[in-house]
């Protein structure tokens, strides 16, 4: 095409339709600021709002919310508030959300940010987690009185695809080693099958390296020695609890965004799905991470100018001017972080890119 030279704005005709479930706690305010940057921005993208009312016992509000991510193909989501009084089949709508789209990958990248102190710097991890099964089956019963079992489901279709997934996303982004994380010396059988598909994919890619670690040594070997991980890739609740081990090195769970994928749709939330109740409505959240996962969104619509430059402003405030929610020992506001952001981008000019 023509080149308008570099004053020139971006007109891109093509809109994209995004559903943007709030969820509870912190996820409105957080999106509400999303959707004041993405306006600010002039960012091509509208929103099909999706509110999901936890307090219900009925489910309308979550099969609307996966079914307008069915038309869309694409969602920005806030963590939905799970009632722990439902029945044990119940699932938690996040998780029904997840698995009625079959959204089987979870990808973290877990990357220590300029301007945060933490006890490591340069940490550069990518955590990919099976999304579907293990341990998330909502499997539970009391065969008899006194003795409750919890089903774990590993299944060989699922663990092959979880890996492949791994594997191929290492080679995409030039990784060099992928560590499956796993506990087969006592469930033999579960995460024996997990290893072993982990050790079947892996030969399929001889430029990659691969090696194995039992869950428990992985968490203490990741606090005192974290920078000898690249790609990890785990079954369900292994990956929440060493995604939160690792968006602590980095500076906590308002830094780290996160995405889920399958084969057709894909969310974008925070990295840790936290609710953030106790500190919702109070002007105090760090938006990083969901101002991140929202840039992740846009690379995943190929809109990457307009990600490289939200993403480029959150460093910067990060960074140069300081300006530090609470959870990272600061002193600034949510909105503050988010009007700082936004006085960068306009002092850079308007985005400017061949058309
Ligand atoms: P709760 O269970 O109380 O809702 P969560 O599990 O949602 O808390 O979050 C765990 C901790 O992380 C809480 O102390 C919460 O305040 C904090 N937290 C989560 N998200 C953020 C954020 N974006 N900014 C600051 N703190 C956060
Ligand atoms: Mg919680």
């Amino acid at each position: 095409g023509s080149q308008l030279g570099n004053t020139a704005k971006k007109i891109c005709k093509c809109r994209h339709t995004v559903a943007l479930i709030p969820g509870d706690g912190i996820g409105p305010e957080l999106l509400n600021h999303v959707r004041e940057l993405f306006r600010f921005c002039c960012v091509p993208v509208d929103f099909e709002v999706v509110h999901v009312n936890s307090a219900s016992t009925r489910e309308d509000d979550i099969n609307n919310a996966i079914m307008a991510i069915r038309r869309n193909g694409v969602a920005l989501k806030g963590n939905i508030e799970t009632n722990h009084t439902m029945p044990p089949n119940h699932k938690s709508r996040n998780n029904l959300l997840r698995t009625s789209l079959d959204l089987y990958a979870n990808m973290m990248h877990c990357q220590s940010l300029p301007g945060v102190h933490t006890r490591h710097k340069n940490i550069d991890i990518i955590i990919i987690r099976e999304n579907t099964e293990g341990e998330y089956s909502s499997l539970e019963h009391e065969s008899v009185s006194g003795v409750v079992e919890s089903l774990k489901i590993i299944t060989r279709n699922n663990s092959l695809r979880i890996a492949d997934y791994a594997f191929r996303l290492a080679r995409d982004k030039g990784r060099r080693r992928v560590t499956a994380v796993h506990k087969a010396n006592i469930m033999k059988l579960g995460d024996g099958l997990f290893l072993q598909c982990c050790k079947e994919v892996a030969s399929g890619y001889p430029d990659i390296e691969f090696d194995s670690m039992i869950v428990d040594n992985t968490t203490m070997q990741l606090v005192s020695k974290p920078h000898q991980f690249d790609v990890m890739l785990m079954p369900n609740l292994y990956g929440n609890v060493v995604s939160n081990v690792c968006a602590g090195l980095v500076g906590g769970p308002g830094l780290v965004p996160g995405a889920n994928y399958g084969r057709d749709y894909a969310v974008f939330e925070t990295a840790t799905r936290n609710t953030g109740k106790s500190i919702a409505n109070r002007n105090i959240a760090n938006p990083t991470a969901m101002l991140l996962a929202s840039c992740l969104m846009l690379d995943h619509l190929k809109l990457h100018d307009y990600a490289n430059m939200i993403r480029g402003a959150i460093l910067t405030t990060m960074n140069e001017t300081r300006l530090h929610t609470v959870d990272i020992g600061g002193q600034g506001t949510t909105s503050e972080v988010v009007q700082s952001i936004m006085r960068i981008i306009q002092s850079s000019g308007p985005l400017t890119t061949e058309i």
